[in-house]
């Protein structure tokens, strides 16, 4: 998970990053019938997956899921609520969910299937999860932090709530999170967040894994080159395997925290060298 800016410019138009057309009207109008019926509201598919906001938030995203960081060319894209529609899961007393923020542009996020959806390990995954029931994906988990205090309508502060899940949006998620040579997320110094969000999403399953191999074993092979061209004096080289490098550090690339991690500790990913500093 990287920290994605929603207030960034697009590069071509200069403007915010914003779903085109009549989407703003059509979200409006749904929120203000959502804020009349509350926890009644049937959420509109057609807006809150409307092309126009999956066409903007492929383009805030990078076309990667928000929290695992793989690409989704391939994969079935979800439009993840932040703060979920229905009632929160570790809600004990009455909630209507968070009806309000349904169609709020900031409440939505570019997801994959596996981490807005609650899945049991399967089979096909062929794990060590199977034996142990492991369930994982996001579904309305939201759990507030010591003393947060729950929003319940429109007027209420999110910022009290203070919730465990790491925002993307809202902070840097390596600060909470961090790889290691097993290519597994752990939370640095054990701390709660980051716990919260590895087990919530499941960032730990081995589907996730298999998917950062390929960037971990193109950054070894960038690192080591790196290390021979330094060894040799060889500036050329050394050019060249810091240019490449620095590809694989570009947002639009599959698992950026992870190469971060591995430029910032090689010798924890078996190459012994000192910090990369990449400019
Ligand atoms: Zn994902």
């Amino acid at each position: 998970m990287i920290r994605v800016d929603r207030s960034r410019k697009c590069p071509r138009t200069k403007k915010k990053i914003y779903p085109k057309g009549n989407w703003k009207k059509l979200a409006s109008s749904a929120t203000r019938k959502a804020n009349k019926e509350k926890g009644k509201h049937q959420a509109d598919r057609s807006v809150y997956r409307h092309k126009n906001l999956l066409a903007a938030l492929k383009k805030l995203f990078f076309g990667k899921c928000a929290y695992c960081e793989r690409k989704l060319n391939n994969l079935g894209v979800d439009v993840e609520h932040f703060r979920p529609g229905k009632k929160p899961k570790e809600e004990k007393g009455k909630h209507n969910g968070y009806y309000w923020l349904i169609y709020k542009w900031e409440n939505l996020y570019y997801s994959c299937e596996d981490c807005n959806r609650v899945r049991k390990a399967k089979s096909e995954y062929d794990d060590e999860f199977n034996k142990s029931n492991y369930v994982f994906g996001k579904g309305c988990s939201f759990k507030l932090g010591k003393g947060g205090v729950r929003a319940k309508k429109p007027k209420d502060s999110l910022a009290k709530e203070k919730a465990l899940l790491i925002d993307p949006c809202k902070e840097n998620p390596g600060r909470y999170i961090r790889f290691g040579a097993d290519l597994k997320p752990s939370a640095i110094a054990g701390n709660q967040r980051g716990n919260y969000t590895i087990k919530t999403l499941g960032l730990d399953h081995s589907l996730y894994v298999r998917s950062r191999k390929s960037t971990y074993e193109t950054v070894k092979r960038l690192l080591n080159q790196y290390k021979q061209a330094k060894l040799a004096k060889n500036k050329l080289a050394l050019r060249h395997a810091k240019t490449n490098l620095k590809k694989m550090l570009n947002p639009r690339c599959e698992h950026n925290a992870l190469v971060q991690n591995m430029l910032a500790d090689p010798i924890m990913f078996g190459v012994n060298l000192d910090p990369v500093n990449i400019k």
